[in-house]
């Protein structure tokens, strides 16, 4: 027999109920609050299923934000100023694996009946108490096994997006997926193309927002849900590289979600031009934002090599130079969950001091792009520098010695030695590298 669980929704979310119920409607809490409430795992957002239409439940509350109307879900902003998502009970009908249609239910077991898994269709109603569960969600989770809401192939057909949630729920609840919903989701991989990126891409990253994430990632590696969306991964997930992605990954933090990205994609391999192609190609695919693909490309482009302990102050300065400082903590991060995940403590001993060392030169402010510098391109031009690339090569030339030493970043030091490259034939060397 399983306890009867307790339940300790926000006092804000129970307001909101009450709301509704004064109102002559129902309001049941659903889904993952329940869920984690019955595991008793700490939960911040609790969602509402009413028979209250769209359109009345905007009419009860002062603060709403209409979060898609058609899917009769309104949010609902709470005393304590979270929003509440409330959603009026559905019945799907026709779908194309894509997109549900919606029709308005007026009873919760028809809401729940087109819930996808048995955990996630278990209903609690504030005002009355009363908790239904006509799955036997329940007796699944205390068994540990993830199980379809009725017949498995129809329902992943009905919404492929299920395939992803299956696993992101079995690795992250470590559920053993029950006979008949696994035959299905065998049979149901092949249509993962069918999704949409954006859908793909939120899945993706709810997954790797979990604690663990290696084991649902495993799954998709397991079932071959590889193939398609990540089809760069694909062929390393059995290998090394794959395993030390898994534990590097495990080692990020939860919400680092986008570095554990771009830690996946960086296991694509290949060489440094050929890993930043591919790691291009996989968050173009999934239509990641352009600055995303910007910053996922550059730290896999400068993943490697890290400067080492025992180089000198001038070589951190080069390196955070090339790197770029604003990418630098990232590259740590990916470096020393590298470290972790291998478990060893050695390797994370010596990054804890490189990165004391490169932090050492960003608080300092040290001089590592042409910007810091204490001339400009209009000082260069000043001297008698002509226009064009000459201006940039120079600026460069100048950087680096500011890299060597930083006391030199200062005008009169730089446009004298400006002045010396000028006068010595330093120009004719400059042009040399223009034609490199
Ligand atoms: P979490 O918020 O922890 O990711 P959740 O269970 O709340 O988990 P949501 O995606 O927020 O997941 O969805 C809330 C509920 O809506 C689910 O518990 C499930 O009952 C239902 N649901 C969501 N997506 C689908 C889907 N594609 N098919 C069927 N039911 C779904
Ligand atoms: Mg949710």
């Amino acid at each position: 027999m399983i306890d009867r669980p307790v339940f300790q929704p926000p006092p804000a979310l129970v307001q909101i109920a009450e709301r509704l119920e004064s109102a002559g409607c129902q309001a049941w809490a659903v889904g993952g609050a329940i869920r984690d409430a019955i595991l008793e795992r700490p939960r911040a957002d609790w969602d509402l299923a009413t028979d209250a239409r769209p359109e009345e439940v905007r009419e009860l509350f002062r603060r709403t934000v209409p979060l898609g109307l058609d899917h009769g879900t309104v949010g609902v902003l709470g005393q304590d100023d979270s929003m509440y998502e409330v959603t009026t009970f559905r019945l799907d009908v026709e779908t194309d694996g894509r997109h549900a249609v919606v029709e308005f239910a007026t009873e919760i077991e028809d809401d729940l009946a087109r819930r996808d898994f048995t955990i996630n269709a278990i209903a609690w109603r504030p005002a009355t108490q009363e908790l239904r569960d006509p799955y036997e969600g329940m007796v699944d989770l205390e068994a540990g096994v993830l199980r379809a809401v009725g017949e498995p192939s129809g329902r992943f057909a009905e919404d492929y997006l299920r395939v992803l949630r299956a696993f992101r729920f079995a690795g992250v609840y470590d559920l053993e997926i029950e006979p008949e919903t696994l035959a299905a989701l065998r049979a149901a991989v092949v249509h993962l193309d069918r999704l949409s990126a954006e859908r793909v891409r939120e899945e993706l990253l709810k997954v790797l927002s979990a604690d663990v994430p290696s084991r649902s990632l495993r799954l998709y590696a397991d079932f071959g849900a590889l193939e398609g969306w990540y089809t760069e991964i694909a062929p390393v997930a059995e290998g090394h590289a794959w395993v030390e992605a898994l534990e590097a990954i495990d080692a990020l933090k939860p919400h680092r979600a986008f570095l554990r990205v771009v830690r996946l994609f960086l296991c694509a391999g290949g060489g440094p031009e050929e890993s930043v192609d591919k790691a291009e190609a996989l968050l173009r695919r999934l239509k990641f934002s352009n600055a995303e693909i910007r910053r996922g490309t550059h730290l896999v482009a400068h993943y490697r090599p890290l400067v080492h302990p025992a180089d000198g102050s001038a070589s951190i300065r080069e390196w955070l130079s090339t790197v770029g400082t604003e990418f630098s903590r990232d590259l740590f991060r990916l470096h020393f969950a590298a470290a972790r995940g291998s478990g060893s403590a050695d390797a994370e001993r010596a990054l804890v001091y490189t990165w004391g060392r490169v932090h050492d030169e960003i608080v300092e402010r040290s001089p590592v792009t042409v910007g810091q510098l204490a001339v400009d391109g209009t000082d260069l031009l000043a001297l008698g520098l002509p226009a064009g690339p000459l201006v940039g090569l120079m600026l460069e030339e100048l950087l680096a010695q500011v890299i060597d030493a930083p006391d030199r970043n200062e005008r009169g030091v730089l446009l004298e030695s400006a002045r010396e490259l000028i006068e010595l034939g330093g120009l004719d060397s400059l042009e040399g590298g223009l034609q490199e």
